[in-house]
């Protein structure tokens, strides 16, 4: 599949299918060491990132989608997550510049670029346990396997594989960042709800690129 705009279009409605259909577990993982919305934010931002996609003007570049998105879900999701993740895509419009297609080098740009953005605005760091622990290792191999010569389609379930271990990761760390941190110690033992709908997200991503 060519990474143009209908790819963008094909991914938030991926991404909207998975976070929808896991809603209530990342309700769950942000209950245990949150406020319990992570899922019900995201899901309400990912069916606007649709519906806003819908009504982008004809012939619009995949950097123009990826900016749609970013306003989408500053205005839609709030909370923490809303602002880091519309930082991540409005930062990953960046790479993608005017052209109509992504390549491989550059979609690990836009990846660095997310993640690098989600650490600027909110701060935390690898270990932190938030969503950049699943974005830092991410970002790591998708660009090793892009220097090792892998398709986007197979650069982006590097990507999603590394988020899913990264998630998964998260669940020892006591919590330096967000309402978690307010927990302390009590925070280890879960995991980190924003990791684990970067996954999902990364995850809707490979799976639509064919
Ligand atoms: P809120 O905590 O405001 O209810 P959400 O529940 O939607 O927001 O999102 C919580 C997630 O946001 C956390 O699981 C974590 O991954 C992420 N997060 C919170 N603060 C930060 C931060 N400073 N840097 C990176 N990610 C963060
Ligand atoms: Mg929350
Ligand atoms: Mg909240």
């Amino acid at each position: 599949m060519t990474l143009d705009t209908d790819w963008v279009r094909a991914w938030m409605t991926a991404a909207a299918a998975a976070i929808g259909e896991h809603k209530q577990e990342l309700n769950t993982l942000d209950r245990e060491i949150g406020d319990g919305d992570h899922g019900e934010n995201m899901d309400r931002g990912v069916r606007a990132a649709v519906t806003a996609l819908d009504g982008l003007p004809e012939g619009s570049n995949p950097g123009a989608a990826f900016r749609s998105i970013a306003m989408t879900l500053i205005s839609t999701v709030g909370g923490a997550s809303g602002p880091l993740y519309g930082t991540a895509f409005l930062k990953a419009a960046e790479p993608a510049g005017a052209a109509d297609e992504i390549d491989g080098a550059t979609l690990v740009a836009m990846l660095r670029a997310a993640r690098d953005g989600i650490v600027s605005r909110g701060k935390a760091e690898p270990g932190d346990k938030t969503m950049v622990d699943a974005w830092t290792p991410a970002v790591d191999a998708a660009a090793a396997a892009q220097e090792g010569g892998a398709s986007p389609h197979d650069i982006l379930v590097a990507a999603a594989d590394a988020a899913e271990q990264g998630a998964v990761a998260t669940e020892p760390l006591v919590a330096r960042k967000g309402r978690a941190s307010y927990l302390g110690e009590r925070s280890a033992g879960h995991r980190d709800p924003g990791a684990q709908s970067t996954a999902l997200l990364l995850r809707a991503a490979a799976e639509v690129t064919g």
